[in-house]
């Protein structure tokens, strides 16, 4: 089977608009971190989500690092974040010397599961990461209880849940800090980017410093210091012009971005639903709370035999179907950075091995997927 014969598990949706753009910033040498365009796009994502401070950034990962040093997080800190979780919400700790403390998940959106948090905040908390799962909010309005009551801070890792909603706010625009993806797997995309977003004042102040290698340069640029200079510890985090030009046209298309993969969504779930019926697979739901941006299509099995047998079966015909993440807190390096031994955290476990991911693309072809729908069905009925 050739390469082209195979249907891919994301690809990015680009076309004209974005090679103009792309082009355009070239030809009038908009490169540089940080520039025209990034403070463009910046002032259309706070109006467009609803946010007071948007601060593009390299990656996700970059975005939670930054969140992580803006909130002081420090050796002796602990934060807590499910272990169904991407690699770089762990880093982002550990990398300030301070401790993961993994949670469980809800059975159903997979989303971390408020009630286990509180079971695991002491005296030492200092953060909260949700991880808002397949574009699908989190419990929002009891985390952000929680950090009231405990004195903590949300930071939404929104890497897949950009132009999503949770009761009708923007996801990543809910908690003291939220983090976005610009990934190349992501539904908006720039190959590699991020974005940083706050409604306070004083972290956005901090995170600028940050993002700018320590220094006072954003000030310096708005005109409120007369010259520029070191002033914390920081890094570079700023996304370049160029790739932020490609994200200006991506954003522009976001709304047919979403109906796209709403209706891919939609008739996966409508095929698989009689299977679910039979119990031979759970799908997963979309609780009332939330407007989903239906970033995956995800289900479980019933067993991690089938799941492997399934995802073999669907490859073999040239779907890239496959699994997703494998439970941090059974990583090798947890047991380096987590004294206290965590328990099994068996929900986790279990849907991190009964998971299976469909391709789920805009411009995935009608008759692509009807052929998926099949080969699955066969798989799984067998
Ligand atoms: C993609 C992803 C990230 C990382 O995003 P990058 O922009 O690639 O750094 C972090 N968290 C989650 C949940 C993700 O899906």
């Amino acid at each position: 089977m050739s390469d082209k014969d195979v249907i891919p598990l994301q690809r990015p949706w680009l076309g004209e608009e974005e090679i103009m753009a792309a082009a355009e910033a070239i030809r009038n040498n908009h490169l540089v971190g940080d520039g025209l365009i990034c403070k463009r796009v910046e002032v259309q994502m706070r109006e467009l989500f609803g946010v007071k401070h948007v601060l593009l950034t390299t990656s996700c990962t970059h975005a939670l690092e930054m969140a992580m040093i803006a909130l002081d997080v420090a050796p002796g800190d602990e934060v807590i974040l499910p272990s169904f979780a991407f690699s770089s919400c762990a880093n982002a700790i550990v990398l300030r010397g301070a401790r993961p403390i993994f949670a469980e998940i809800d059975p159903v959106t997979l989303n971390l599961d408020p009630d286990d948090v509180r079971r695991r905040i002491t005296l030492h908390t200092k953060a909260v990461i949700p991880v808002h799962y397949a574009g699908v909010g989190c419990n929002m309005d009891v985390f952000m209880e929680l950090a009231e009551q405990h004195g903590l801070f949300i930071v939404e890792d929104a890497a897949q849940a950009v132009d999503a909603k949770y009761r009708g706010r923007y996801l990543g625009t809910i908690g003291h800090i939220g983090c976005y993806s610009f990934h190349y797997t992501k539904n908006i995309t720039c190959g590699e980017g991020g974005a940083f977003l706050t409604n306070s004042d004083e972290i956005a102040r901090k995170a600028e410093i940050i993002r700018e290698k320590g220094t006072n340069r954003s000030a310096f640029l708005r005109g409120e210091v007369d010259k520029y200079t070191w002033v914390a510890a920081g890094s570079s985090y700023v996304l370049s012009d160029l790739l932020a030009a490609v994200l200006e046209a991506q954003l522009a298309k976001r709304g047919e971005t979403k109906r796209r993969h709403e209706a891919i969504w939609e008739r996966y779930y409508e095929a698989l639903t009689p299977l679910a019926k039979d119990d031979l697979l759970m799908l997963p739901a979309i609780p009332d709370s939330c407007e989903s941006n239906y970033h995956l299509f995800f289900f479980r099995v019933k067993s991690e035999q089938q799941r492997e047998r399934v995802i073999r079966q669907l490859n073999a015909e040239g779907i890239a179907a496959t699994f997703h993440f494998i439970p941090l807190h059974s990583a090798p390096f947890a047991r380096a950075v987590t004294c206290s031994p965590h328990d099994a955290l068996e929900i986790t476990a279990s849907a991190s091995q009964s998971l299976i991911r469909l391709p789920i693309y805009p411009d995935l072809e009608r008759s692509d997927q009807d052929r998926i729908v099949q080969v699955l069905k066969e798989a799984v009925e067998n």
